[in-house]
Order: C-alpha cells, then sequence, then structure tokens
C-alpha cells in the first residue's frame, strides 16, 4: 500500500488516480499529523509525501518517521516545488529509500519512481522474511544442539556412576564414549576389552549387531588388562532409536561370573546328588519288583507293596529327569536315531497311561501310520510327559484328547489337550524352561518344573517345534512337530 500525503485534496485525487490505474493500492493523508498516525496503525510499502504543507511539513514528518523503528525504512518520495536543495530533502532522515518529485508532477517520471520502490520494498520484506526464518533456523538447530548435548552428558554421567563397563557408539558402530572402567579391561578407548580365546571375536560380533540393527545379549570372558583371570561378563547393547533410524548403541559389560559359578555348583550338586540317589533306587525297586512277584494276589500285603511300586516309580522318573537335565547343562543328553514305527510307539504309550491313570478318558484323533526317523524313547518320553501333565493338571475334568496330523510337507504333530487348569496368558512363553511352574498352582501340585524343559530339548535336537495353547479354566494344548524325514539318516543338529 502506498500512502499519499498531501494538503491539496486534489493533488491527492490526481496522484491516487495515476496509480491506482497501475494497480497500485493507495492509502491517503490530508497532513503530516495524520500521515504520522496512520504510520504507526499500518504499514506502508511507500509513502509520497509534499514537502510544503501547513503543520508539519514534509521533512518534519520524514523526520518524525525516522524516529520510529517499525516505519524506518519504509522508502518516501518527496514531492517538492522546483529547484529544492537536495541537501535539504536529506535532513533529518538518514536511511531507508529516498528520492524527490518536483511539480508539476511527470505522471511517466512519477509511476517509474514508484515501480523502482515498489520493487525494492518486495525484495526487502522477502529478504527479511528469508532473514527471519533463517535466525528461527539456527536458534532451533542451536537448542536442539544444546539439549542434545545436555542429554549426552546426562548419559555420560549415569553410565560414570553404574558399576558395568559401559560404552556408546555412534550409529555406524564407531566407539564414541567409553566410562572409566573400560580402560581397565582394554587397551584403549577405541578397542573392545580383551576377551577370551575361545569366545566369539567381538570386532566382527559387533560389526554383525550394528549392520543388524537388532539389539545384542551374549556372554563373554573378559579380563582386566593387567590380569590373567578372565571372568563372565553379559554384554548388552541397545540401539537408540530417534524416529524410525538408529542414533547411537548404549552398551555394557556386567559382571555375572559369581551367578555363573552359583548355577554350575547348582547343576554339579544335582548330577551328582542324582547319580548318587540312583544307584541305591535301583537296587531298591528292583527288590521290591522281586517282592511283588513272590507275594500271591489275595495276601493283604500286596497292597501295601504295590503302593510301594508306585511311589518308587514316582522317584525313579523324578531321578531320571534330574539326570537328563544334567546331561542337557554338559551337552551330554545323546540320542540314539533310526526309523521306527510311530503308531505302534503311540499306541503303547497310550495304554500305559490309560493302565496308570483308569479314571481319564483318553481320546486319540487321527492317524500316523508312518515311520519316524528319530529317537523313539524320547520322543515318547514327550508324549508321556505332556500326557502326566494332561492328567496331573485336570484333577476335575478327566477327559483327554490326543490328535496326530502329517502335514503334506511331510510334517508329524501331535496334540495333548486337557480341560483343566490352564495356564495364564503371562506364563505361557517360560513354561518350558528350567525349573518354570506357574506360581498359581504350584502349592497344588508337586513337581519339579523340568518335564517340558527336557522335552524342549528332545524336540529341539528332532530339528522339531513345540508350543502351548491354553486358556486359564478352560485346558491346555500342548503340541510338537517334528519332520518325518524318509529313509534313513539326517543329521542331527548341533547341540
Ligand atoms: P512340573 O509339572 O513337574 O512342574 P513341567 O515342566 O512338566 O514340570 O511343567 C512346568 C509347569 O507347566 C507346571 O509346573 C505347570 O505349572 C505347567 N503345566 C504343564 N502342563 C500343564 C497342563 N497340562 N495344564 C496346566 N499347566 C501345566
Amino acid at each position: 500500500m502506498i500512502l499519499i500525503v498531501d494538503d491539496k485534496p486534489e493533488n491527492i485525487f490526481s496522484l491516487k488516480t495515476i496509480l491506482e490505474l497501475h494497480s497500485f493500492p493507495t492509502d491517503t493523508a490530508l497532513s503530516g499529523e495524520e500521515a504520522l498516525k496512520k504510520i504507526l496503525r499500518q504499514s506502508y510499502a511507500l509513502i509520497i509525501l509534499d514537502v510544503q504543507m501547513p503543520g508539519m511539513d514534509g521533512f518534519e514528518v520524514a523526520a518524525a518517521i525516522s524516529g520510529y523503528s517499525k516505519a524506518r525504512d519504509i522508502p518516501i518520495i518527496f514531492l517538492s516545488a522546483a529547484n529544492t536543495d537536495k541537501k535539504f530533502i536529506t535532513k533529518g532522515y538518514t536511511s531507508g529509500g529516498m528520492d524527490y518529485i518536483t511539480k508539476p508532477i511527470d505522471p511517466d517520471i512519477l509511476l517509474l519512481k514508484v515501480k523502482t520502490f515498489y520493487r525494492l520494498y518486495e525484495q526487502n520484506r522477502e529478504l527479511n522474511r528469508i532473514q527471519a526464518s533463517l535466525r528461527s533456523e539456527i536458534e532451533f538447530r542451536k537448542k536442539v544442539e544444546d539439549e542434545l548435548q545436555e542429554r549426552a552428558g546426562e548419559l555420560h554421567s549415569i553410565l560414570e556412576s553404574i558399576p558395568q563397563i559401559a560404552f556408546t557408539t555412534a550409529a555406524d558402530g564407531k566407539i564414541e564414549f567409553v566410562n572409566e572402567r573400560w580402560l581397565k579391561y582394554a587397551p584403549s578407548k577405541q578397542t573392545f576389552p580383551i576377551t577370551h580365546p575361545d569366545d566369539p571375536d567381538l570386532v566382527k560380533t559387533w560389526e554383525r549387531t550394528v549392520a543388524s540393527g537388532k539389539p545384542l545379549e551374549m556372554e563373554v570372558r573378559v579380563r582386566p588388562i593387567d590380569e590373567e583371570e578372565y571372568r563372565y561378563y553379559l554384554l548388552r547393547a541397545i540401539p537408540v532409536q530417534e524416529g524410525d533410524t538408529i542414533s547411537k548403541w548404549v552398551g555394557t559389560f556386567t559382571d555375572i561370573d559369581d551367578q555363573k559359578q552359583a548355577v554350575r555348583k547348582k547343576d554339579e550338586f544335582i548330577s551328582i546328588a542324582s547319580h548318587e540317589l540312583k544307584t541305591p533306587l535301583t537296587t531298591i525297586k528292583a527288590y521290591v519288583q522281586l517282592l511283588e512277584r513272590s507275594i500271591e494276589a489275595e495276601d493283604a500285603n500286596k497292597l501295601y507293596v504295590d503302593r510301594a511300586l508306585v511311589q518308587i516309580r514316582k522317584l525313579d522318573n523324578l531321578i531320571v529327569d534330574l539326570l537328563d537335565l544334567s546331561k542337557i547343562e554338559s551337552g551330554k543328553l545323546k540320542f540314539n536315531k533310526r526309523p521306527f514305527q510311530f503308531e505302534a510307539m503311540l499306541s503303547s504309550a497310550i495304554d500305559m497311561i490309560r493302565q496308570t491313570y483308569p479314571d481319564y478318558k483318553i481320546i486319540r484323533t487321527g492317524e500316523a501310520d508312518i515311520q519316524l526317523y528319530g529317537d523313539e524313547m524320547r520322543i515318547e518320553q514327550v508324549i508321556i510327559n505332556y500326557l502326566t501333565n494332561a492328567v496331573k493338571y485336570s484333577p476335575d475334568n478327566k477327559e483327554i484328547h490326543i490328535e496326530t496330523t502329517v502335514s503334506p510337507d511331510n510334517a508329524l504333530s501331535v496334540k495333548v489337550r486337557d480341560f483343566g487348569i490352564g495356564i495364564p496368558k503371562a506364563h505361557q512363553a517360560n513354561i518350558f524352561s528350567k525349573f518354570y511352574r506357574v506360581e498359581e498352582s504350584a502349592n497344588r501340585f508337586q513337581g519339579l518344573g523340568i518335564g517340558l524343559y527336557i522335552c524342549a530339548e528332545i524336540i529341539r535336537r528332532h530339528a522339531g517345534e513345540f508350543g502351548v495353547e491354553s486358556e486359564p479354566g478352560h485346558g491346555s494344548a500342548f503340541y510338537f512337530s517334528v519332520p518325518v524325514l524318509e529313509g534313513s539318516a539326517i543329521e542331527e543338529p548341533a547341540a
């Protein structure tokens, strides 16, 4: 908008007409005072200012404008009588564009000047806009940078305060920060701590982890640079996400050597204790079996001998499980794999459960008249374990279904469904872990929590899969599937 200031309405009229004819929006003021008021309220691209006016003259108005920070840069074109001294014109006005036109006005000259100033004004405005946005961009970046630095500082003090060996790396895996403790175990800030020669190479592991973008968790033996003895550490590293991208990695080494030793001692104890228990129990079992055979069916003592045998078998099973557990721990669980008739094995397992638990109704569905390659006794052990658990955890509903299917891609699956107490969702993922028992029912049902752990290991070693579906109060379905490999030998997967 252009402000035309003149005390003569006819002058204003002719100027306004010329400018509006050329699409310049205009505003008018009939005196210097009125012009100043308007300038304070509104912003103008250009002011055309008559010099000779009653009251405030043009120069005084210009001088006043130069005092307003908001209006200081508005260009002014003075309308003056001919021969006005230029020096005079610049008086009181120090910055911004300025020019003059002598009266009578030549419209072409006026338009030329207005256009030039208008363009200048537009460019100026654009420059100011760009400058303002650049300034706010710079301020924003600086703020973000300050925040980042503050956060990194906080993270570093946290990593200094913890008892672990700790480090952070850039997104590409290059080490950026290590805490004091790191330097007791690593030759420099840029190299990883010294690990046992038999453990995986940390540099390569780290490269793979960074490439995968997935968290790392591994046990590794580490020693201080000035000592000989290695200790077990748990190395954990997680990527720090910013939006969808990884901005850095944070990692720690936690000393778990004492726990490892305790677990090893416990495993050793279980192994020794179960071996020591097994020998006398085998002898007891043999004698009681002899006794059972020598007693007449009508003999009143037969009942006691039978009961003793049931308990001996229970104890025997527990010890066998403990021995299996020790073998898994030490990598000595051996498999005797060869082809066998699955259906025959399954029928005999079901018969055995039916005899042992005559109150339970075991319904078999499906058909699996196949030859399976695997360790027959171990596969049977899994099925018996699933079935005895189904019996044990269904005290009020005595129906159990066992279903077998052979899929088109030649996998055999076995599913044992009961209608018993079920397993809460939160426990289902852990149910196959060592010593894991559902807390809520642990007091009601005896057990060690190792049966399913052994089953899992057996299925894994047959390259199979396993799992559970369950609804608390409605029952559970435990299943496993193993590949039916036609013909003879398959490689056993590494333990
Ligand atoms: P144990 O039965 O000796 O405790 P397992 O390893 O066989 O050990 O089972 C682990 C846990 O899984 C059990 O303690 C029990 O809480 C739960 N569980 C196993 N089978 C069933 C089932 N059929 N129904 C409900 N809970 C079960």
